[in-house]
């Protein structure tokens, strides 16, 4: 058996791998309707939303399908995001933009730092024509989680509308979408949320969904997917649904995204302070990082070398991305781990470290 330690797919608990068994369902049949229905309304209340002003689209799709549906959704021609970037899923964003022609401007900090608010807000000065922000709540290729409560609270004095990356925030990371002025956000089935990966999803508070592109794109269009809540209009990923409601039934038994932060803080720290006895210490210092996954300096030490040594023994790292590759290797608390494994890990490591 592998134990996964990259920021999705995750190991699946037990109840949540046998909700795939459930017996084989047409889409067009009530059942599914009920069961995406259940999967909605679990979604909201896992962040206490409103059903009468936030709005679930769910799509067959990974992360960055209901990133790119968030954006094209959502940014009109005549528009510009501001995309803030820190890490490859800032750049993500941006690239997703540019690949449709959609307007946008850059705002890059430092990989290692965080966003800084008076420099955002010198962008604002600049970029007079501003129709939305997009930022990264947390940016897994560093660990970083992105301070949502400062954007937001400048983006609303602007009445800019924040969109948000929450692929892998979604399901344990705080989200205040009401107070810090979120407009949408786009998340995963596969990530904190623990179900197999295959649905990707976008949260709309009702503006935004009022402000749905009618017809730019076709299979990832939110206007189409929720203006259809009755039927269904392509093929949806089923059996990933049965695994999302069974595994968002066990977050809430468990207490909901809160409790999920505080098992990773303690997952995490069964790994820091292991590693730390090592010498190795996380890119992003505790205050600013998020709960699921660190990154260390491989200080020397080859990645694949690594990542073979521990492979053997069923331990499964995760490499670092973009600019980054070759000078780090992340490791995620996410999914079915018990704790023994993560101080096993962290014990392997330090010992590859010493010699
Ligand atoms: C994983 C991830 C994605 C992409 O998700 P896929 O499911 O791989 O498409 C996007 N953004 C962030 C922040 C992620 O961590």
């Amino acid at each position: 058996m592998n134990y996964l330690f990259n920021p999705g797919p995750v190991n699946l608990s037990k109840r949540v791998r046998n909700a795939l068994l459930r017996p084989d369902l047409c889409h067009r049949e009530p059942e599914y309707l009920e069961l995406l229905q259940e999967i909605q309304q679990r979604l909201l209340q896992a962040y206490s939303l409103e059903p009468h002003r936030w709005q679930v689209a769910v799509l067959s799709g990974s992360g960055t399908a209901a990133v790119e549906a968030m954006l094209v959704g959502l940014v009109p021609e005549k528009g510009r995001v501001l995309v803030i970037c820190n890490g490859v899923y800032g750049e993500r964003m941006r690239d997703i933009l540019h690949s449709h022609n959609l307007p946008y401007a850059l705002l890059e900090f430092n990989w290692e730092e965080a966003i800084q608010p008076e420099v955002l807000e010198k962008a604002f000065k600049r970029h007079k024509d501003l129709s939305h922000v997009a930022v990264v709540q947390h940016e897994t290729s560093t660990g970083r989680l992105n301070d949502l409560a400062a954007v937001g609270a400048l983006c609303r004095e602007r009445g800019l509308p924040l969109l948000v990356d929450a692929v892998s925030a979604f399901g344990a990371e705080q989200l205040r979408a009401e107070d810090w002025g979120v407009a949408a956000c786009a998340f995963s089935s596969g990530k904190c949320l623990h179900g197999i990966p295959g649905l990707g999803m976008v949260l709309l508070s009702q503006e935004a969904s009022n402000g749905l592109q009618k017809n730019r794109n076709y299979y990832l269009n939110l206007q189409r997917c929720l203006s259809s809540p009755n039927s269904p209009l392509f093929t949806p990923a089923l059996h990933c649904h049965y695994a999302l409601q069974e595994a968002l039934a066990e977050s809430a038994e468990q207490g909901g995204p809160a409790v999920r932060r505080r098992l990773y803080l303690h997952r995490r720290r069964l790994l820091h302070e292991g590693l730390e006895a090592a010498g190795l210490r996380p890119l992003v210092p505790t205050p600013q990082a998020a709960s699921s996954t660190s990154a260390f300096p491989l200080r020397g030490m080859s990645y694949e070398a690594l990542h073979a040594k521990l492979k053997k023994q069923g331990l499964i790292i995760y490499a670092a991305q973009g600019r980054l590759a070759g000078r780090l290797f992340r490791l995620s608390v996410m999914g079915e781990i018990p704790d023994a494994v993560f101080r096993r890990l962290a014990r392997r490591i330090g010992e590859l470290y010493a010699r």
